[in-house]
């Protein structure tokens, strides 16, 4: 598919191949099936056919939703596909050949093709038009045979082309259509009758009488009446969405039954909307019509009088459709189809309903792709993509285009090795890392700047056009991804991540929106992204909801409290610890149900569930609440907690059974209850290598390292800097030591949480005793940044750096070593980082032991060892590094490492710098304290004061 290139819709009309035009209505839902035949040999002897393998030739059969067709043989698959496309389009009316017709021709194309819509034959064809006209055939009363003009355009694609090629205009205005089709038919004035007062249409002279009695008598596989689920949706927003039954009898037609909900005389007064939502759905909006469409277009009348009619704009159905539509209308997905003579219908919930709904919002079509609309948040970063699930992102961005009827957006992948990467200020950086603490991960896959070799090329950039083709969007990142498809994939979630931030504050005004677009590397046009999103603030008045609830994502520091329930460790986490939990960067499995739950538990219904639902920890994949949960939990643990009710469209959206949520929506206050087990839990691929290649796995090897120095300098004081979720300080209370007092520092709070759990366990089980093998006087967890001081880590015995400092940016790093050597001053400091130059070992190893084709080829897009790390060092950059700092603060420095051997090219796989500060009286140190106590041994000994 990738090799396709991506259909660029530009400001000029392109030339599609067939292929791409039936990708662009179906997409998924055309299936190619490509056979080889033999070409018959001269003894026509099948066969010895195979044995002399005459030339082969392909066959293709392209199947469609509705019919199939199948090509003729070619030398080549892609020709026998493009034929079989062709063939498809052909039937479909599509003419994607021939160059764009002038508006006479397009206008005498239409006339002809009423000619044919009207004649016997067609009559007596499956097509979605030819059943309206045997249903107004069969009418009980009278056998005349009038259907509204509107469904000629409707069912038939190809006038309805035409009336595009002869007037763009009716994309947005469905009544110049029928004034279109009005015209035409005048000029046939022998052959077809129109009533302009009854905005009908019939032929004038009788069908062939054999034809209408088999019309007539036609079987119809359904019994006497049959009831189609509908919605009506009032045109004033205040009132809320309804369902209606709409009961048609076996003889009956359709629109006529619509026209009588919609409390118009008969179906001629029924205006039909273009298809909603699902690209081969028949769901589609039915409204009154005016009289005023049928005048000219160009009437001053009507430019005056529309004016007036705007009162009962239906908003919501103008919304859906992009068409203009008023007063009351019915959503229902009806219709007559190509493969059947019978009426097709599908019941429209108040669930399809709000699904519909919450799809224009860019979130939402992620949530509906997981089939998550509770649980499931669009992800803040793409790290890689063996570890993103749903819909990709650029596949969001196309079908949220779409459901705004967009153009087609514009990817325009470029490669430039020789580019000098564009200095991104770091404050921008820095922004996305603190805020939210939602991830440190971000932009991952990203080559970091200035590393060796490593550095990506390739960009994406998106612009995404009106319907009018106006340009509304730019968005240009400036990282650099080493393969076209992550740049394109980052570059589309960079896009879907601002217009999500808009959908969620509509009134946000446009200063932050231009700067919440500049740190995304995205411009917008406002006078016509306005223009073009102009209806959704009336229609989403329910955002303002949804944007708390994203709003306790940003503020996670007032919020932690209720989201991880009691704090940092939940006491309603079931089943015993097995000592699995999972991080940043693991994909971790859980089955979850979330019901509804009214005050004191007095009726519960249950919304949503998955049985196996995965998601990437540490990018925001699900709801804050659910993913500080999950990350608290161990693998085969279960745990229930509640939250706030999210908006209502989003309840209605996921709940089976809408009208009965309803009323205990309305009935009384009520909350959501999750339940949650962790079923399993798949490490990064760092983590996956250093357990599957190393033994003892690294990172035990790394703390044998560290306890090696403990014991040897007799260390009564341990820092572990960027302690992560404890596995140092948790490993190391296993073994008898010196130490007294440990500490821990991370900036991250959800790996801080799970560290907390783990000491907690471990030091203060049940009587508050502390085990007797350590010496543990005081153990203490910290918020805060390494590169930042605070004077009470100051002067430690030992301080430990394992794997931490590939995390931060290049000058981050060096800015840590400078506080630390200077400000921190321990005695000895161990620094791990990977070594650069191993990768090629584990890489070569990786590759024999994938099984997954998709991530042998991410990890060999990707160099690092972890999506997230922005620099890997060879030995030498290590070295340069560590002297440099050693030299300048007053430490020596040893080097060594883990995994592998030292001596051997390519050196150890992880590899350390031991500091030892020469100086035995460091400076005197100011009493600042930056950081916040997470958890304390201490306090949590007496009385928790700390959480
Ligand atoms: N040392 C741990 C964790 C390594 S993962 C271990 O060996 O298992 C890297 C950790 O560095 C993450 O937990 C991340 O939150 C932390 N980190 C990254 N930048 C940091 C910073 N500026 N200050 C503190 N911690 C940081
Ligand atoms: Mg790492």
């Amino acid at each position: 598919m990738e090799t396709e290139g991506y259909p660029g819709v530009a400001v000029k009309k392109p030339l599609l191949t067939p292929k791409a035009i039936i990708n662009q209505k179906f997409g998924t839902k055309a299936c190619y099936k490509v056979e080889e035949v033999q070409e018959s040999t001269q003894n026509g002897c099948p066969g010895l056919a195979i044995s002399q393998k005459g030339p082969c030739l392909y066959r293709c059969r392209l199947q469609l939703p509705e019919f199939s067709v199948v090509s003729e043989t070619f030398k080549k698959k892609k020709e026998a596909e493009q034929s079989a496309a062709e063939m498809a389009l052909e039937k479909l009316g599509i003419n994607p050949t021939t160059s764009n017709p002038t508006v006479q021709e397009a206008w005498d194309d239409l006339v002809l093709r009423l000619k044919y819509l009207f004649s016997n034959e067609f009559l007596s064809s499956l097509h979605p038009l030819s059943g309206h006209f045997r249903a107004a055939l069969r009418r009980e009363d009278q056998l005349d045979g009038s259907v509204p003009v509107s469904v000629i355009t409707i069912c038939d694609t190809k006038s309805n082309n035409l009336c595009k090629y002869i007037n763009p205009e009716v994309e947005s205005n469905p009544s110049l259509v029928l004034s279109l089709v009005l015209r035409a038919a005048a000029t046939l004035p022998s052959f077809i009758s129109i009533s302009e007062e009854q905005l009908s249409i019939k032929r004038r002279d009788p069908y062939d009488p054999e034809i209408i009695q088999s019309v007539v008598n036609q079987q119809c596989s359904f019994p006497e009446s049959t009831s189609i689920e509908a919605i009506c949706i009032p045109y004033s927003v205040d009132k809320t969405v309804v369902p209606v039954t709409l009961s048609v009898s076996s003889n009956g037609y359709y629109l006529d039954v619509i026209a009588h909900n919609l409390s118009v005389t008969d179906s001629s007064k029924v205006l039909i909307s273009r298809t909603i939502g699902r690209a081969s759905s028949e769901t589609r909006l039915y409204a009154r019509a005016s009289k005023l469409y049928t005048l000219d277009p160009s009437s001053e009348l009507l430019q005056t009088k529309a004016v007036q009619f705007e009162g009962s704009l239906n908003v919501r159905a103008s919304y859906f459709s992009g068409q203009d539509i008023y007063g009351d209308a019915i959503l229902a997905s009806v219709g007559y189809k190509w493969n059947s003579a019978d009426l097709f219908h599908e019941d429209v919930s108040l669930r399809t309903y709000y699904r519909i709904f919450i799809s224009k919002i860019p979130s939402g079509v992620y949530k509906v792709s997981r089939n998550a609309i509770l649980a499931a948040e669009l992800p803040a970063v793409f790290t890689m993509r063996t570890n993103w699930r749903g819909s990709f992102p650029r596949d969001l961005l196309l079908a949220f285009c779409r459901q705004h009827h967009l153009s087609e957006p514009l990817f325009s992948p470029t490669n430039d090795p020789l580019e000098s990467v564009p200095q991104l200020p770091s404050s921008h950086k820095k922004l996305k890392v603190t805020e939210s603490g939602k991830s440190e991960s971000n932009g991952g896959g990203i080559a970091g700047s200035g590393s060796v070799g490593t550095r990506g090329t390739f960009r994406c950039e998106i612009k995404i056009f009106s319907k009018h083709k106006d340009l509304i969007i730019q968005c240009l990142p400036k990282e650099l991804y080493k393969k076209d498809t992550d740049a394109i994939q980052n570059a589309s979630l960079k896009v879907l991540s601002w217009l999500n931030t808009y959908f969620n504050q509509l009134d946000m005004s446009l200063d932050k929106l231009t700067s919440s677009g500049d740190v995304l590397g995205i411009q917008f046009y406002p006078q016509y992204f306005l223009k073009e999103f102009a209806l959704c603030r009336p229609v989403h008045n329910v955002c303002q909801s949804i944007r708390t609830q994203g709003g306790r994502v940003s503020h996670s520091n007032s919020v932690n409290q209720i989201d991880t329930v009691e704090g940092v460790y939940p006491t309603n986490i079931g089943g015993p610890d097995s000592g699995v939990s999972p991080s940043n960067g693991c994909l971790a499995c859980i089955s979850y149900t979330i019901s509804l739950v009214t005050e004191g538990e007095v009726m519960k219904e249950l919304l949503e569930s998955n049985e196996e639902f995965e998601f990437e920890i540490g990018t925001g994949a699900v709801i804050t609440c659910l993913e500080g949960v999950v990350t608290q939990m161990s693998v085969g643990q279960s745990a229930c907690f509640f939250m706030e009710l999210p908006p209502q469209e989003l309840i209605l959206a996921a709940a089976g059974d809408s009208a009965r949520t309803l009323s205990l929506i309305s009935s009384k206050s009520g909350s959501l209850e999750c339940s949650v087990t962790l079923l399993r839990v798949t490490e990064p691929l760092e983590d996956r290598m250093e357990q599957a290649l190393f033994s003892p796995p690294l990172s035990k090897q790394r703390v044998q390292y560290a306890l090696q120095h403990i014991k040897e300098s007799r260390a009564t004081s341990l820092v572990d800097f960027g302690c992560g979720s404890g596995s140092l300080l948790d490993s190391l209370l296993d073994y008898p030591t010196s130490l007294e007092i440990v500490v821990g520092v991370d900036i991250s709070q959800k790996s801080l949480a799970r560290a907390a759990k783990i000491l907690h366990s471990k030091l203060s089980t049940n009587s508050d005793v502390i085990k007797p093998s350590t010496a543990i006087k005081s153990a203490t967890l910290y918020e805060g940044s390494i590169t930042v001081f605070d004077s009470r880590l100051y002067g430690f015995d030992i301080g430990t750096c394992l794997e931490v400092i590939e995390h931060m940016e290049e000058d981050q790093a060096c800015l840590f070593g400078d506080i630390v050597l200077s400000s921190f001053c321990p005695k000895i400091l161990i620094v791990s980082t990977p070594n650069y130059e191993y990768n090629v070992i584990l890489q070569r190893s990786n590759l024999q032991s994938q099984e997954d084709p998709d991530e042998k080829s991410q990890s060999q897009a990707s160099k690092f060892r972890n999506h997230d790390h922005k620099f890997e060092w060879t030995r030498e950059q290590f070295n340069h590094w560590a002297s440099d700092l050693a030299t300048r603060h007053n430490y020596s420095v040893e080097f060594s490492g883990v995994g592998g051997d030292g001596d051997l090219e390519p050196g150890f796989a992880s590899q350390i710098a031991v500091f030892r500060r020469e100086d035995d009286h460091p400076k005197k140190v100011d009493l600042t304290h930056h950081y916040e106590v997470l958890w304390d041994l201490n306090s949590t000994r007496m009385s928790r004061s700390a959480m």
